[in-house]
Parts: structure tokens; sequence; C-alpha cells
């Protein structure tokens, strides 16, 4: 049995997946974004299922991500966002995969349809040179598309995601011709409708795992998703504790009553952020309930006061929904002073994956 798991609903993925395509519009593709292991949701599993949705195009960071799918059948091009054109070595041929140049100087080694990113002012990956620089080193090689990153795409306080628009446009106005694909949207563009962003191409991650960004001062968001990945541990032991009693490591928790406590199998080398120690709550009978004490490597203990019927063998949510009770990577992040993003792709590998 096993103690420690994630249920991932590849139709709720496909429902997300359609979500964004329909506020993306007809005239624009998509490019799911599955780098990562798809944000801990299974990178094989979840690119047949968008393939099937009819995705043309999968991103992913690395050569190893993108050969691992190859090698698991998965047909669509593959974008790899986040590697050097030296590191892919053959692969770029023998695998069909699709790199992303950072550096005008890795042009010339490239041999297979590339794209290029511009650094419009993320400050991160990307080519930062004169637009005549750009057009001059691109001219008459096989360049198929041209991209680019924000770093402030939710925040409507900030000028950053214009002036990035404003960089990449003067870029491609320079260039000796249109690229075939022109991307720049993640998630965020899509969410709030910058429909100016979208060129003929996006890249979803987060919405398609079923997360939206809150924005700040932001239009309200297109898109109406759902989480796709929920999280459970079984009760190992249950046991009475008499008022006073210290739980865990550092006795960080102090009984301010008799208590029923419930160990379950879930700790941070499973990924359950140890900052959620003492402060942090999982969903036991239907009703979140509190985390006593440390979160230690591979257990954690709950309270299960108000669930006497439960005992060992029976399973608690630590991210997901149980009847009106719903604790999403958002609300753990929140807690655990960190981002969503952190929380899904820190579920640890080995955490079993069951799809539903
Ligand atoms: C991860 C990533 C995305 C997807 O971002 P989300 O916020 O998950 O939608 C898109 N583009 C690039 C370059 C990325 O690294």
């Amino acid at each position: 049995m096993k103690r420690c798991w994630v249920e991932v609903s590849l139709d709720a993925i496909a429902r997300n997946y359609r979500a964004v395509r329909d506020a993306a519009g007809p005239e624009v593709a998509l490019m799911p974004v599955v780098k990562a292991d798809a944000y801990r949701h299974g990178a094989v599993e979840v690119s047949w299922r968008l393939e099937q949705e009819g995705a043309q195009w999968l991103a992913v960071s690395n050569v190893e991500e993108g050969i691992h799918l190859r090698r698991h059948g998965v047909r669509a091009r593959i974008l790899v966002m986040a590697d050097t054109v030296a590191a892919g070595g053959n692969a770029w041929r023998e695998y069909r995969l699709t790199p992303v140049v950072h550096d005008l100087l890795e042009i010339p080694r490239v041999s297979v349809p590339y794209h290029l990113k511009i650094d419009t002012g993320m400050g991160r990956l990307g080519v930062r040179a004169a637009c005549e620089q750009i057009a001059r080193a691109v001219a008459g090689t096989p360049l198929e598309g041209i991209m680019t990153h924000f770093a402030s795409s939710a925040d409507y306080e900030s000028a950053q995601t214009a002036e990035q628009m404003a960089e990449f446009e003067r870029v491609l106005a320079a260039l000796p011709e249109r690229p075939r694909w022109i991307h720049q949207s993640s998630t965020n563009p899509v969410h709030f409708g910058r429909r100016a962003a979208f060129g003929n191409l996006v890249r979803p991650g987060y919405a398609v795992y079923g997360y939206v960004s809150k924005g700040r001062s932001a239009p309200e968001g297109l898109l109406r998703v759902e989480p796709a990945l929920a999280w459970k541990a079984r009760i190992l032991l249950v046991k009475d504790v008499e008022e006073g009693a210290r739980i865990g490591y550092g006795a960080m928790f102090r009984a301010p009553r008799a208590m029923r406590i419930g160990v379950i199998g879930a700790g941070y080398a499973d990924g359950l952020p140890h900052r959620l120690s003492n402060k942090g709550q999982v969903i036991a009978a239907g009703k979140k309930t509190a985390i006593l004490g440390a979160v230690s490597m591979d257990v954690t203990t709950i309270d299960l006061s108000h669930a006497p019927q439960l005992g060992p063998g029976d399973a608690v949510t630590l991210l997901g929904r149980e009847g009106e009770a719903q604790i999403d990577a958002t609300a753990i992040a929140r807690l655990a002073g960190t981002i969503s993003y952190s929380v899904l792709c820190g579920i640890s590998a080995r955490v079993e994956r069951v799809f539903v």
C-alpha cells in the first residue's frame, strides 16, 4: 500500500488545455510547457494527452527531457528552451528536437531549424545585442522562430511588459524576414488577455496544470482552470496524547488539551515543505486540520481530534479537495513562504504518481 502518492487527472489537463486554446483564439497555436516532468504531473503521459488534444508543439527545458519524450513515442515538435546548442550534439537531428539559441555565437553551429530568444529586458536567457547585429547573424540560417519571455507579466503597475514588447517589435522589424513562429506569452499574458503579446504561438505551463496568477492591478482573468493534481498520504498511526504532550523534533508543539493525533507518511523528503511545521494544514475526513510540530523527513504529525473514525491505512489530502475543503499549491506556498510552482515541482520523485 502506497504511503504517499499524487493523483493526476489527465481529463482536467485536457480541459485546462482547451480553456487556454479558447482564450488564445483560433489564430494562435499552443505550445504547452512540459518541462520539469510537466511540473511533476508526468511529462510523458501529459504529453501524450496533449497531443491527442491537438498540440503540435511541446516545450521542455533541456535536451534530456526532449529525448525522454521521443523515447516514449511523443511525435509533436519539441522546443528545448534552456540548454546550449553544444549540449545537444547530434541529438537535435537524431531526436528531432528544436533548439532555442540564446547567443549569436551559437548560430553557425546550428544545422536544424531553431528559435532565437531575445532578452528584451528580463535579464536572463536570450540574446541582448543590437538589432542590426541580430539581423546579420540570422541571415541565411534556418531561423524558424523568435521568442522572448516576460519578467513581470502579472504586474499591471509595472511598465516592464510593455517595454519588453516594444523591444521585441524592434528586433522583429529589423529581421531580413518574419520567422514562421513568433511567441512571447506564458500563462499570464494569455490569462490577462494581452493579445498583442500572443504572436502566433503561446507557451502555457501553469494554466495547463490548473493554476493562474492573481495579478496586480490586472484586468479580470480569462481562464477558468482547475488543479489537475492531488497529493495524498496515508495515516500510519493514530494515538491519544495527554494535555501538555510534546510533539516531534524540538517539541515545537505542546498539546493544549488531550488530543488525538495521527502520524502520516509524508515529510520533507517527499516535498512537503519543512516551513509548514506547526503552520500548515491537511484535509482529514473532509475537514482542514493542523500540522502539529515539525514536518520531519518521512513523517508528519497532524491533529485528528475531530476524526475518531480515521485510523491507520486511511488517506488524508495534503493538496487537493475533499468535499468543501480545498488546499491548493498556492495556499501551501503562502504558508511556506514560497511560490506555488516550487511546491508542485518540489513533490519528490519517490512520491508515486497515479493517473485517474
Ligand atoms: C516555464 C516557461 C513558460 C511557462 O510558464 P507558465 O507561467 O508556467 O505558463 C513559458 N516560457 C518559458 C520561456 C518558460 O521558461
